[in-house]
């Protein structure tokens, strides 16, 4: 029976196979979906990676994903870009289209796609906490979903007003930038809360991003990207107050959903794919 095969290109760690979440994750899909296709972890020097994806060309494969440091510094080897990745200024899942290679940002979308389980985004009111790669996607897919105003609210000046105004430039949405000092308090008429800086990401589980848990309301969503754990210190003081949550595993699942759906054009049990990610004790 003939194979394909799908690999990613990752820079940052080793880790074997069995552990490695986002393996564990798409080859769940595959099982499921009755796919006897693989998804594999290489690690590429930065120099290698113009190498690395002339050898994707040359062995025909479906598609990969980039981890840091290859999200921007893969788009000058590609093809073309989704729309998004285009925006956005970076590229984690690539998809083969014929004989090109195409970059797309899943990032942002598998958010979004989670958070519709729990509020429609379209008109809404956003405060989003950081302004980094998963700031930036988040932000972008947000604002083309409808989202009516976006404040972003960063340590870092330079890139929170690079963020707000690249929304402003390049989509429909109301954006501006606030400086993150002392115990944040959200606007009273912010209906969604969107944690997207690294502030709790394990090992640092006891850590929680500096906002006065307070200004958290129950007609407030509140979402974090942190996926490990997925119940952050936030989702649960968010919990606590009545708010609905959508918490970073949903968004990473989202994710392997879409990346899916690009590379085999078929629709992946999301239910299957948390489970096994539950099954590693994230
Ligand atoms: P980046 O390094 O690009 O950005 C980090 C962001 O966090 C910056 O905005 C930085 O602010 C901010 N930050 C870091 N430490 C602090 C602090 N102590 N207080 C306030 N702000 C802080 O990282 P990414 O954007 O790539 O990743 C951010 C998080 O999103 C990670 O935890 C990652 O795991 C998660 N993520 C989750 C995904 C999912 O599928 N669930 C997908 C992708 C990412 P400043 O600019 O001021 O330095």
């Amino acid at each position: 029976m003939a194979h394909d095969f799908l690999y990613p290109i990752t820079g940052s760690f080793a880790m074997p196979a069995a552990e490695n979440p986002t393996i564990v994750m798409i080859e769940a899909a595959y099982r499921q979906l009755g796919l006897n296709w693989r998804y594999v972890n290489c690690e590429v020097h930065p120099d290698k990676l113009g190498d690395a994806v002339r050898g994707a060309r040359a062995m025909g494969w479906r598609g990969f994903n980039c981890s840091i440091p290859h999200k921007v510094a893969v788009i000058e080897h590609l093809d073309g870009l989704g729309a998004s990745a285009r925006i956005i200024g970076a590229v984690n899942t690539v998809v083969r289209r014929g004989d090109e290679l195409i970059g797309e940002n899943t990032d942002g979308q598998g958010f979004v796609r989670a958070l519709r389980e729990v509020d429609d985004p379209t008109g809404k009111t956003a405060v989003i906490f950081g302004a980094g790669g998963a700031a930036r996607a988040v932000a972008v897919e947000l604002a083309l979903a409808g989202a009516a105003h976006i404040c972003i609210v960063n340590r870092g000046r330079e890139r929170g007003e690079e963020l707000a105004d690249l929304l402003v430039r390049h989509t429909p949405a109301v954006a501006t930038y606030v400086p993150w000092v002392d115990a944040f308090r959200i606007p009273a008429d912010t209906s969604l809360v969107v944690h997207a800086t690294s502030v709790g990401l394990y090992p640092h589980v006891n850590e929680t991003p500096d906002i006065d848990l307070d200004t958290l309301l129950s007609h407030m969503v509140v979402a974090d990207g942190i996926h490990n754990p997925p119940l952050t210190n936030l989702l649960r003081a968010a919990k606590d107050r009545g708010c609905r949550v959508a918490d970073g595993l949903g968004m990473l699942v989202s994710q392997g959903v879409i990346g899916v759906k690009h590379w085999t054009g078929m629709d992946a049990d999301a239910g299957v794919m948390r489970q096994a990610l539950l099954e590693l004790r994230l």
